[in-house]
């Protein structure tokens, strides 16, 4: 068996790099979950706009919506070049989940009025899933969209909604019947952020970056904005990212981190020798190497899936599992190897590698984004192992 990307895939490669180099000076690359700074914002929006111009948000997508056609395996090449050098290509919502759920449940109107929009980024999307009431439990939700005429009236409130306070729609998911089983009465708008009854409190999370909690009141959207069909929201969810091309390439961010962490150990010196020479760090630093290639096995394996038409093993829970758990593992075992000066942040002259070990713990514990570790375990458990609930 060969682990390997063909000369064409490697061509496609050296394209996203070669843009990369272009676009992506050093001091702009950074996580644009964790940060707030409005002119690093402004050069994400700016970026992003230039991924679309070369057509390659929707690189995977239909030509007929603004797509480009191109095989899966190449998405995931971006992801991971992307990732390699934190690029920020923001609107992960408009391009994965929106544009996922019009492309397996839009009607031909709607494909081509919004995947096109999305493909330049000329609207970004929050999402608008969580609420106070309804966390692991989604289907449990309680905003309510009831017809009026020809327009929805909306009514509720999301919280953990991230980007909100950015983002000019949101992917919602209302309650349109009450009556039909929790998992059938669900249905997805596009809301526009800016219309009358929609407001914002902030929800700052401890990796540095914000949330909102989201309040909709009386929010009048016309018919045109439901997304799909009526009733079939709860099915759009769990399969809109796949269909969007969505893989993770998260082995390649932490690819990054570790060659960080190697680089600090080999020009840091601590009692005399250089860290890289301390066999207690070098043990640490064998296990974070295992941590990127067990996540990049598993990611060209949810790559082969994909593909080749395969059910994902597991119900596709084992890849989230691993990295969600690892996230913590990985940043506490960078603490042990730069030592308690890793609780520095940024800004201390002291911090090791300029306070990203800081950054980087806060940040791992933001790992209930798109479902916590334990519900993913128990949809392992259940429909990957055919465990009884
Ligand atoms: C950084 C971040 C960004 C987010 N962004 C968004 C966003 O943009 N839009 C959005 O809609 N949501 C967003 N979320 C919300 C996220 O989807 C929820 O946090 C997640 O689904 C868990 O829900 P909860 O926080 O209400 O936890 P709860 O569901 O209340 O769970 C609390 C604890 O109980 C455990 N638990 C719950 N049920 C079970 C069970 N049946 N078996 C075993 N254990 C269980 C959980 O694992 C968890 O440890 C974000 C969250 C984070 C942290």
């Amino acid at each position: 068996m060969e682990f390997a990307f063909s000369a064409e895939e490697e061509r496609w490669r050296r394209e996203v790099r070669a843009f990369l180099d272009a676009e992506l000076p050093a001091d702009k690359e950074f996580n644009h979950e964790f940060t707030e700074d409005e002119e690093l914002w402004e050069f994400a929006r700016e970026f992003t706009r230039k991924v679309g111009k070369k057509g390659w948000i929707g690189l995977t997508w239909p030509r007929a919506y603004g797509g480009l056609g191109r095989p899966l395996p190449e998405r995931l090449i971006m992801a991971e070049e992307f990732a390699r050098r934190d690029a920020p290509f923001v609107n992960m919502i408009g391009y994965g989940l929106a544009a996922g759920t019009l492309l397996i449940g839009g009607t031909e109107e709607q494909k081509h009025r919004f995947l096109p929009d999305i493909a330049r980024f000329d609207t970004f999307w929050a999402e608008g899933l969580t609420e106070p009431g309804a966390g692991s439990d989604l289907a449990s939700l309680t905003t309510r969209a009831v017809r009026d005429g020809g327009d929805w009236i909306i009514n509720g409130q999301k919280t953990y909604t991230t980007w909100g306070h950015r983002a000019d729609v949101m992917y919602l998911a209302a309650r349109t019947d009450p009556d039909a089983p929790r998992h059938r009465g669900i249905s997805i708008f596009c809301l526009d952020l800016t219309l009358p009854g929609v407001s914002f409190s902030r929800l700052d999370n401890l990796g540095g970056g914000r949330q909102n909690h989201t309040y909709l009141d009386d929010v009048r959207i016309p018919g045109d904005m439901l997304i799909g069909e009526v009733g079939k929201g709860w099915s759009y969810i769990m399969s809109a990212f796949y269909a969007a091309g969505g893989i993770s390439a998260r082995h390649s961010e932490i690819q990054r981190m570790l060659d960080a962490v190697v680089a600090y150990c080999e020009t840091t010196v601590r009692r005399g020798r250089p860290l890289i020479e301390d066999p207690t760090v070098r043990s640490k630093l064998a296990e974070l190497a295992m941590i990127v290639e067990t996540e990049r096995l598993l990611a060209y394996e949810s790559l082969g899936d994909a593909c080749n038409g395969r059910t994902p093993a597991f119900a596709g829970a084992l890849g989230q599992v691993v990295h969600k758990e690892n996230q913590p593992r990985f940043a506490q075992l960078v603490g042990q190897i730069v030592g308690p000066l890793g609780q520095l942040r940024t800004g201390s002259r002291w911090a090791p590698m300029g306070g990203d070990a800081e950054a980087w713990y806060r940040a791992s514990y933001a790992n209930h984004a798109g479902g916590t570790s334990q519900v993913k375990r128990m949809v392992l458990a259940t429909r990957g192992l055919g465990l009884p609930r």
